[in-house]
């Protein structure tokens, strides 16, 4: 749908009983990794899914793009990254009758 699975750029924060401690024992993450070029580190590059679905994020599972401004901006502008997007979205309007709205499942 044009998204370019944009909420898989997002930065995804666990919850507190969803943290795991590395095997250093140092202080639990608070957020699911990135990759270098910015994706989450669960995001299948080829199918463009999600490897752990069943499995995923409170956070993952709460969040609704269509109703994310961000997403609005982010199917009709070319940006490079999260940062340029927020910014991009400081500059624009979109009537919240004209929004896209991206087929997805809540399973
Ligand atoms: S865990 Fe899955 S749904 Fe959540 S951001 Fe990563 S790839 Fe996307």
């Amino acid at each position: 749908m044009g998204c370019q699975t944009f909420c898989c750029r997002l930065l995804v924060r666990l919850d507190p009983d969803e943290r795991k401690f590395d095997n250093g024992g140092g202080m639990a993450k608070g957020f699911v990794d990135k990759t270098t070029d910015g994706y989450c580190v669960n995001l299948d590059r080829e199918t463009h899914l999600c490897r752990t679905w069943a499995r995923r994020s409170r956070t993952c599972r709460r969040y609704n793009c269509n109703s994310d401004f961000l997403l609005q901006v982010a199917v009709r502008h070319k940006f490079n990254n999260i940062v340029e997007l927020a910014r991009l979205a400081a500059t624009v309007h979109i009537p919240k009758e004209t929004y896209v709205q991206v087929a997805h499942t809540d399973e």
